[in-house]
């Protein structure tokens, strides 16, 4: 019997191309597949073996079982008409990225373990934040998504401020402010928001503060808070500004949706997701800073078997991770294979088919729109009731065309749109609308 190293080198060449006929397959035929998958918990468990093999086995059987038994268990965030949650796009740039990024297999613990990895960081944190019109010379890194960078501003500020242990944030701030609070030992202050669900300023009560989290883009509605009013308030008190753009950071690649990054530029650290809505495949999270000594000062800890004679301070003292991965490949990719101008061009779509579906929305007396549109995500309900809108929800899901999901905005069960797939056509959007009006109850 071959060793595993002896098979993966004869089949490599051959095995590779089937994995990416497979890939483009995918891909091309993913709109045929039901948005939601269809199985019940424990399905694929069931279907699968409960040891793995004695001997090696073919890579081919892996693409036949991936193909029949583990398909049907996705979910396809790919789909054109996945509308859930923020849809996300993996571009054909990340993916071969993260192809060759396997093939280096980097682990960024020092500079020296990779000085690749952590300067294409440096160099992709900042291309990016120029692109998005963010100032000069932050000091920028790449995390797995928003949860772990939001806990590494907060321990950051944490330290900046001993003694004082409360985080302040709307209401509508992400629940991944909660968790990091929750690890970090602080406590969590709700500030209330107004109408249009933005934080209150005048709400704001800094006692005990060492972080106020301000949201660009909240999970329910995108609103956005007022960030320089916030910015004052914190600046007065000498407390840490974490802004959290994870979804609506990446609409600032476009001049006109800058007026929401208002005040950005005096926040102490930012995070925005190019996973979510810049075409860059899962786990990579941008966050900046312009004060990394306090983010070094609560990250900083190299055991002996890790010092290193380099000038050079390692990214890991600045974060949660040691053994960090080349998440700046797949950006680089994704920044250069689409440029600005192809950025622009796919944020500018998105928000182009919610606005339409919000028209269609507005025109219809059967519907409602609970919430303001900045991007391109559209919050609505039928009229009825709470239950009511949830059956249809249900139902509409159930059809396997769309997969959209919901929220609760002033108390109310609403409904949530989201564009922002790359391979999501007007036609989709249309057929999303279909789709909804033929499952709604005659009212
Ligand atoms: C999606 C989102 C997050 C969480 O992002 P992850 O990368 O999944 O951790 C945090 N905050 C906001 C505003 C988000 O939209």
């Amino acid at each position: 019997m071959a060793s595993c190293e002896e098979v993966s080198h004869v089949g490599f060449h051959e095995d590779g191309l089937a994995a990416l006929a497979w890939v483009e397959r995918y891909l091309e035929s993913v709109r045929e597949r039901p948005v939601l998958a269809r199985v019940k918990p424990g399905g694929l468990r069931a279907a699968l073996p409960a040891r793995a093999p004695e001997q090696a086995e073919p890579f081919a059987d892996l693409l036949r079982d991936l193909e029949e038994l583990v398909l049907p268990a996705v979910t396809h965030w790919q789909h054109p008409r996945f509308f859930a949650y923020f849809a996300t796009t993996g571009s054909e740039p990340g993916i071969l990225a993260e192809l060759l990024t396997a093939a280096l297999n980097n682990v960024g613990i020092l500079w020296r373990t990779s000085p690749a990895l952590q300067e294409l960081e440096e160099v992709t944190t900042a291309w990016l934040a120029d692109l998005l019109g963010l100032p000069q010379g932050w000091h920028g890194q790449l995390e797995q998504g928003a949860s772990i960078a939001t806990l590494a501003a907060l321990a950051a500020a944490r330290e900046a401020r001993p003694g004082h242990r409360v985080v302040a944030c709307s209401e509508h701030a992400h629940s991944s402010v909660d968790k990091a609070c929750r690890l970090l030992g602080l406590e969590v202050r709700k500030t209330p928001a107004d109408g249009r669900f933005r934080l209150r300023p005048d709400a704001l009560d800094l006692d005990g503060c060492c972080a106020v989290v301000a949201t660009v883009g909240t999970t329910s509605s995108t609103s956005v808070d007022p960030v320089p009013a916030v910015a004052d308030a914190c600046a007065e008190k000498g407390v840490w500004l974490h802004v959290d753009a994870a979804y609506a950071g990446s609409a600032m690649v476009c001049p006109e949706f800058r007026w929401a990054f208002d005040g950005v530029e005096r926040a102490d650290s930012l995070v925005v997701n190019p996973h979510k809505w810049l075409s860059t495949p899962q786990g990579c999270s941008a966050l900046w800073t312009r004060r990394p000594d306090e983010l070094r000062a609560a990250f900083s800890l190299v055991p002996e078997y890790l010092r290193a004679p380099d000038a050079v301070v390692s990214h890991s003292e600045y974060g949660p991770e040691l053994g960090r991965t080349f998440r700046a490949l797949k950006l680089w990719a994704v920044l250069r294979c689409c440029g600005r101008a192809g950025l622009q061009a796919r944020i500018r779509e998105s928000v182009r088919q919610a606005a339409l579906f919000e028209q269609w929305v507005r025109d219809d007396p059967g519907w409602e729109l609970c919430a303001p549109r900045p991007f391109s995500v559209v919050c609505f309900r039928r009229n009825g009731s709470d239950a009511a809108n949830e059956a249809l929800l249900g139902r509409v899901n159930a059809t396997g065309k769309i997969f959209i999901s919901h929220t609760r905005l002033a108390g109310r069960y609403v409904l949530r749109l989201a564009a922002g797939n790359a391979r999501t056509t007007e036609a989709d959007v249309r057929q999303a609308w279909d789709v909804l009006r033929e499952a709604a109850p005659r009212v």
